[in-house]
């Protein structure tokens, strides 16, 4: 993944969870505190703006400044979260431009929200849409698939990942104060895991 499309995946992550916003803040309405598309837009749309500002040379460094208006703007549980996988992924790709490097970084990204959360899957969070992402990602890449293929095949897990964080009941975050009563409704950031990845996948479309 070179500079550009690195830049075009973030732009693209603004545009999803713009269209998507009010989806976004009804699933944290319902088993949150509402605010989740707000969070978001706010985070993305800074990420975008810094973008705008500076050129970085490599997608390493656009993921790294992406992170970073993500742990100061979005605010919320998600914004360190996203900010810290962002910021991880960036470090780990660098200059690489190879799609085994993306795999090495997705999976950092998921490392580094595993780690901060602490949350495993299953628990109705960010983790249930990235984890089978980075593992289809992984197996399309390592099949010979190229950066659309592998990204197209992480956006499908990470859409089935979301969805199938209906039936949980939330274990981390603020929906986990619901109990039972979270079950049944998708998790917000599985929903916004399923858009960033969603966008990879569309600006990498040939
Ligand atoms: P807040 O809950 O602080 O209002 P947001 O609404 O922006 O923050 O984000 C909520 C989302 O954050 C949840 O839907 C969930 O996916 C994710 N989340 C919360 N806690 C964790 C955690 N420990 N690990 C992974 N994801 C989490
Ligand atoms: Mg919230
Ligand atoms: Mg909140």
């Amino acid at each position: 993944m070179d500079a550009t499309t690195a830049r075009a995946w973030i732009v693209r992550v603004a545009e999803l969870i713009h269209a998507n916003e009010q989806r976004l803040t009804d699933l944290d309405a319902t088993i949150g505190d509402g605010d989740h598309g707000a969070n978001m837009q706010r985070g993305v749309a800074a990420a975008v703006a810094s973008l705008e500002e500076q050129e970085p040379e490599d997608a390493g460094k656009v993921l790294n400044s992406t992170g970073r208006e993500l742990i100061s703007k979005t605010g919320g549980a998600s914004g360190p979260l996203y900010g810290t996988g962002f910021r991880r992924a960036g470090k780990e790709l660098g200059d690489e431009v190879d799609v085994q490097a993306v795999a090495r970084a997705l999976e950092a990204m998921l490392r580094s929200i595993e780690e901060l959360g602490g949350a495993t899957q299953e628990e109705k969070t960010i983790v249930d849409a990235l984890a089978p992402a980075v593992a289809a990602f992984q197996e399309t890449s390592g099949q010979g698939g190229d950066l659309h293929a592998a990204a197209s095949a992480a956006a499908e897990a990470a859409e089935r990942g979301a969805a199938a964080t209906i039936p949980l009941q939330a274990r981390k975050g603020r929906a986990s104060y619901l109990g039972e009563r979270s079950i049944g409704h998708e998790d917000p950031g599985a929903a916004s895991t399923a858009l960033i990845i969603r966008a990879l996948a569309d600006v990498t479309a040939p």
